[in-house]
């Protein structure tokens, strides 16, 4: 049914690259050094994503791995098999989008429009369904695709978009609400707003970090055990933590040692702010560094 590409040869499994309740992919190397993808699942399952595979030849290669051909045989128990054999493309991405810089946003959601264009509705894009390799991506896993109907009317390029705060939703460039909301979903426009502890909203500043970087260093805000924080002292304490982690970067702290020092700088933002009210300050045991801070040691103990 599907012309196969590979000369007929034994393909030696050397690795699990994927292992799931229903399918299992195998690395395999064929005699010519070739990695390539085994995806074993159902054979009505991998006869469904082949056609669809099929479909879509224009954009293997470049959004989709290439698929070589479909292999069917029977396992021990004489039950029919069937498996994907695809191109081995990299890794599957290990973040959540929300933690990419905008240029490998970018760079994904071109690889989704693409796919759009070329007839593509997928039902399934999720982190897990996308590879990764030097920079480069693509996306997997057609099991549930369907065909874009009608055509995908998304033409806007969003590598030339990547210094762009917003978009307008009029623009007829942006002709498709699935790809929209994968933008949005993205956070790949932050409409000159920063998300600080996944809930307060601020305008953007220099004083503050991007945001793939305010996502890593979220951190409890209103940590004293009696204070009814209001929300403007939660945006308050919140702005004035993010302000000193960027004054921190900026210094030449590094990414993983301000993740480790997030907690204990919560704490000094949460005594100053407390300190300035002439209010007590009672963090939450698990949050309580006053004996690190009373250590002469320390060389950070004020802001
Ligand atoms: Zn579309």
């Amino acid at each position: 049914m599907f012309e196969f590409l590979l000369p007929p040869q034994q393909i030696r499994i050397v690795d699990i690259l994927y292992s799931g309740p229903r399918t299992s992919v195998y690395l395999g190397i064929c005699e010519d050094e070739r990695e390539v993808a085994l995806k074993f699942t159902d054979p009505h399952a991998v006869l469904v994503e082949a056609g669809a595979y099929d479909s879509l030849v224009a954009i293997q290669g470049s959004v989709l791995p290439k698929l070589y051909g479909v292999l069917h045989g029977k396992d021990w128990r004489g039950d029919k098999m069937s498996c994907l054999v695809l191109e081995r493309f990299g890794e599957q991405l290990e973040c959540g989008f929300l933690d990419l810089r905008k240029l490998e946003k970018a760079k994904i959601l071109n690889k989704l429009a693409e796919a759009h264009r070329a007839g593509l509705h997928h039902l399934d894009f999720a982190e897990r369904n996308v590879l990764v390799k030097g920079g480069n991506y693509r996306i997997i896993d057609l099991g549930h695709a369907k065909p874009h109907n009608p055509p995908c009317q998304w033409t806007y390029d969003f590598l030339e978009h990547v210094e762009c705060d917003d978009v307008n939703i009029m623009d007829p460039s942006v002709r498709c609400s699935v790809l929209k909301s994968w933008a949005d979903e993205m956070e790949f426009w932050d409409h000159g707003k920063l998300l600080l502890c996944r809930t307060i909203l601020v305008p953007k500043s220099d004083k503050l970090p991007p945001q793939a970087i305010i996502n890593c260093l979220n951190t409890a805000i209103g940590i004293d055990v009696k204070n009814h924080y209001v929300f403007k002292d939660k945006r308050q304490i919140a702005i004035r933590y993010f302000e000193y982690i960027q004054k921190q970067l900026q210094n030449g702290r590094s990414l993983e040692q301000l993740k480790k020092d997030r907690e204990w700088i919560a704490y000094l933002v949460h005594k100053q702010w407390h300190e300035e009210r002439k209010e007590t300050f009672r963090p939450i045991p698990s949050l309580d560094f006053s004996s690190r801070a009373s250590r002469s040691d320390e060389s950070d103990a004020s802001l």
